[in-house]
């Protein structure tokens, strides 16, 4: 028997004692609450600078800035541990709204700052970016900048912000509402959409299939609320967008990752031209669960039972291992990370599905949150958390300003990481069984990535355009995601969800639009990564490190250029990535024959 001698529950009290009644918290928020409204107001005077020697009352104001971001984020992370370690926590959820509006606040503030930045003449901005205190952020005051002036003026920007909240937040919200309220009855349960969701993986085909018909009939019966919220979230979008003189629906998603189009066409090409191998995977598995074509709720079944479990000790041996041989400075990192409780892995009931990774800006620390049940891909999801952890960690002594990286570059510490545990995993398994378990979950991620995170851009692509036209009918929905999936998915499944648009909730996400192909990007952005590091072995250990400090400072093209000597607005970098997932197909297909 081996014993626990890492912590499994992680530590709070050292940011605030006493969770959800912590007086320390409660301090902190009317604090920085207060410090909020300083900062509006004194942005209300704030001037235009003029000259150069405006740069200190300009460094100023951006270190206010960078101490409230510090401050909020703090509290944030705090209450999103609280939420996830006990879903019953009330308190935690009345936190969770006063950090909510206070952010609001802030940054509505932040826009005035950034608008009264923004109209600095060429000349008096080009000699400000070469001061002192504002040199190292040239990159984001650029951005800041360059996004101000394609807005519209300060008060219309303002109304905009405060008619938002009713005409464009509310319809993500009312769709939560309503999704809240279904039920679906499989098996003779009554159970939420997300519950029901689950068993589309279950190991039972009737019980999968089941759960697919029950699902497509409940979102079918409120299909017409759903073109509402649906329709309606992207119409003020658009219309956004309109006055605002953008015009293409992909402009301000490309902006938010730093990107090219150019780069998101060639990594779309190369996974198109990929498809095939991914294809006979699908084949072989319809094979093995002895059918000709997969169903659609056959595609998150398990093929094989994975047996191999390993205790909470063990799978941190194995992680810290792995870690090792790529870098021992990532592995002391991760060390210190269970010895020092940064991390939830308890399996106890009341705790929230899934897991996260967020980091305590004012401590330097982060806090991991799983449930730990012993499978490998625990292991490989507890490596992906600490990977997240390890980018906050390099960005440590960076400026909080440059620490803002984008949700493309946001996965690539994070599948690094879990790359490395999962590669090694499948290298050790002891039985073919293991092995083929161990690769189908790697597979897994593929498909998802390069065939579902591909009918969401291809349906979301087309929506915006016909909705451009107008109101598109739930009919008309419908068949747009069935085309899209049987597209993406190139024919190897032979029914689709064509209710997947009203399903899927990121499609009514209003904090961030396209909330599909950065996950896409991540993944393969950080795959060419993993193979120079293994390539290089030790030696590229900082070199990753540097690139990791670089990805909130500069665009994802520079970016790989810098670090990796690449250029991904071309198809054959993409390639590179999709080789190594191709490779895992062929070994599965051997290992499967
Ligand atoms: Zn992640």
């Amino acid at each position: 028997m081996s014993k626990t001698t890492y912590p499994i529950v992680w530590d709070l009290d050292v940011f605030f004692k006493g969770g959800s009644e912590s007086s320390e918290l409660r301090r902190h928020l009317n604090e920085t609450k207060e410090r909020v409204g300083t900062y509006a107001k004194s942005l209300e005077t704030f001037e235009t600078p003029t000259s150069a020697s405006d740069a200190d009352l300009v460094a100023d104001k951006l270190e206010e800035t960078s101490s409230l971001i510090q401050h909020i984020s703090q509290a944030g992370a705090f209450i999103s541990c609280l939420e996830a370690q006990d879903m019953s926590d009330q308190k935690a959820g009345a936190l969770r709204s006063e950090i909510t509006e206070m952010n609001a606040l802030y940054g509505s503030a932040f826009n005035v700052l950034k608008q009264k930045l923004a109209k600095t003449e060429d000349r008096v901005w080009n000699e400000l970016l070469e001061h002192e205190q504002l040199k190292d952020l040239q990159f984001v005051l650029n951005e800041w900048r360059t996004q101000a002036q394609e807005q519209l003026s300060e008060e219309e920007e303002a109304l905009i912000s405060a008619l938002e909240v009713d005409g464009y937040h509310a319809w993500g919200q009312m769709y939560n509402t309503i999704v809240g309220e279904m039920t679906v009855n499989v098996n003779g349960e009554v159970l939420s959409v997300g519950q029901a969701n689950n068993l589309l993986s279950h190991e039972d085909p009737a019980i999968r299939q089941e759960a697919y018909e029950k699902l497509e009939e409940a979102w079918k019966e409120k299909e017409n609320l759903f073109a509402r919220t649906l329709n309606h979230l992207a119409g003020f979008r658009l219309n956004t967008y309109k006055k605002r003189g953008w015009d293409h629906v992909l402009k301000e998603p490309l902006e938010i990752n730093r990107m090219k189009h150019e780069t998101l066409d060639a990594m779309w090409g190369a996974i198109s031209k990929n498809k095939d191998t991914f294809v006979e995977y699908l084949n072989r598995k319809a094979q093995l669960l002895g059918k000709e074509k997969l169903e659609w709720y056959d595609l998150g079944a398990p093929t094989q039972k994975e047996k191999k479990k390993l205790s909470y000790d063990d799978g941190a041996e194995f992680i810290l291992k792995h870690f090792e041989k790529f870098s021992p400075k990532m592995a002391s990192f991760a060390k210190r990370a269970f010895e020092e409780a940064w991390i939830e892995a308890e399996d106890r009931p009341g705790k929230r599905p899934g897991g996260f990774c967020t980091s305590f800006p004012l401590s330097q620390q982060s806090r991991i949150f799983m449930t730990y049940s012993g499978s490998m891909s625990n292991v490989a999801t507890l490596a992906h958390e600490l990977g997240h952890a390890f980018h906050s960690y390099a960005l440590k002594d960076v400026h909080p300003l440059n620490r803002r990286y984008a949700m493309n570059v946001a996965e690539t510490a994070s599948t690094f990481a879990e790359m490395i545990v999962a590669d090694a995993s499948v290298k050790e398994a002891t039985t073919d069984e293991q092995k083929i378990a161990l690769l189908e979950d790697k597979l897994q991620r593929s498909v998802a990535f390069f065939m579902n995170i591909h009918s969401r851009f291809l349906f979301e692509t087309r929506f915006y355009e016909e909705r451009k036209n107008g109101f598109v009918s739930a009919s008309r929905l419908n068949e747009l995601t069935d085309q899209a999936q049987r597209e993406a998915y190139r024919d190897a499944v032979n029914s689709t969800s064509p209710s997947y648009w009203s399903n899927k909730l990121h499609f009514h996400i209003t904090g961030v639009p396209f909330y599909n192909f950065p996950y896409t990007f991540g993944y393969l952005f950080s795959l060419s990564i993993y193979a120079k590091a293994l390539e290089e072995g030790k030696n590229y250990e900082d070199k990753y490190i540097a690139l990791l400090r670089d990805t909130a400072v500069m665009t994802v093209e520079d970016l790989a250029m810098k670090h990796l000597g690449e250029d991904i607005t071309k198809e054959s970098f993409w390639e590179k990535g999709i080789e190594l997932c191709k490779h895992d197909v062929k070994e599965y297909l051997n290992l499967t024959k």
